[in-house]
């Protein structure tokens, strides 16, 4: 079964006027899947006509403040645009700590939710949730879709999970922010697509402080995402999360350094592009 990719916000930390924050759709086997939800993520969905309320599944790559910016957007306005009073939970997939974040977020959420708990009779209780941590392994299985869970490498920032969606033999993997890594090696063995966030360390490095040339040590450079697409075997590299964002009329230039380490075929657009996958 094809698998549709997304990408709803290719930005990074840095605010950008075209650029939403880290956040990347997967539709496949009649399911809705968000992976992060960085700034402006149900703007963008909003384009595709996905709302809050028709995701299946969030899944959350890492704790950081641009993977996770809008959650709080995601489980209140699923909350208020849900009618079916039945309806489930929304599952929340997440490393250790999810659970911590969820809460909080709902605490900082506090006076909304009683104010519209007060103000609606169809309204008695808080958004429904539920929060899932895991560090590997098996993440869901609802026929047809599967989803695996495996360690990346984005120290200090830990523990760090890459996903990978199998959906009756096609598969995608989304890398999240990681160096090259075996736990990300051993998830995109034989997969058909690599969704992988990068920076292009020879830009960042010629920014005279270290705050930024600190960003390099814990993601892949676009070389690197490219090596690794190249060891996994997979098709279809798609790159998000450009660090800095692309100028215009430099994605051709992106493209040749991804293809210098990988020779299949290379994504990497503005936010909704879109992607099929077999
Ligand atoms: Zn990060
Ligand atoms: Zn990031």
């Amino acid at each position: 079964m094809a698998i549709e990719i997304t990408l709803l916000g290719t930005g990074s930390p840095i605010p950008d006027p075209h650029r939403a924050g880290p956040a990347t759709l997967v539709r496949t086997g009649g399911q809705t899947l968000l992976v992060d939800c960085g700034r402006g993520v149900l703007q963008r969905a909003a384009a595709v006509d996905v709302g809050a309320n028709n995701l299946d599944a969030l899944l959350l790559t890492h704790l950081h403040s641009d993977h996770i910016t809008d959650l709080g957007d995601v489980i209140i306005t699923r909350w208020v645009t849900t009618f079916d009073a039945q309806a489930a939970p929304l599952p929340i997939i997440g490393p250790p700590g999810t659970a911590e974040v969820v809460r909080a977020t709902l605490e900082a959420f506090g006076f909304d939710i009683g104010y519209r708990i007060a103000h609606h009779d169809d309204l008695t209780e808080p958004p429904p949730l539920e929060v899932h941590e895991y560090t590997e392994g098996p993440v869901w299985d609802r026929e047809p879709v599967r989803i695996t869970a495996a360690p990346t490498d984005h120290r200090p920032v830990e523990p760090t999970l890459g996903f990978r969606v199998d959906c009756e033999g096609t598969a995608v993997v989304l890398a999240g922010d990681t160096v090259p890594c075996a736990g990300l090696d051993d998830l995109s063995a034989g997969a058909d697509a690599l969704v992988h966030t990068v920076i292009r360390e020879d830009l960042v490095n010629q920014i005279p402080m270290q705050r930024f040339k600190d960003i390099c040590d814990y993601h892949s450079s676009v070389q690197q995402a490219a090596a690794t697409a190249a060891r996994a075997g997979v098709g279809t590299l798609i790159l998000t999360h450009y660090v800095p964002a692309i100028a215009p009329g430099q994605e051709e230039q992106w493209r040749q350094l991804a293809a210098t380490e990988f020779d299949g075929r290379i994504e990497l657009g503005d936010d909704l592009h879109r992607v099929q996958v077999g």
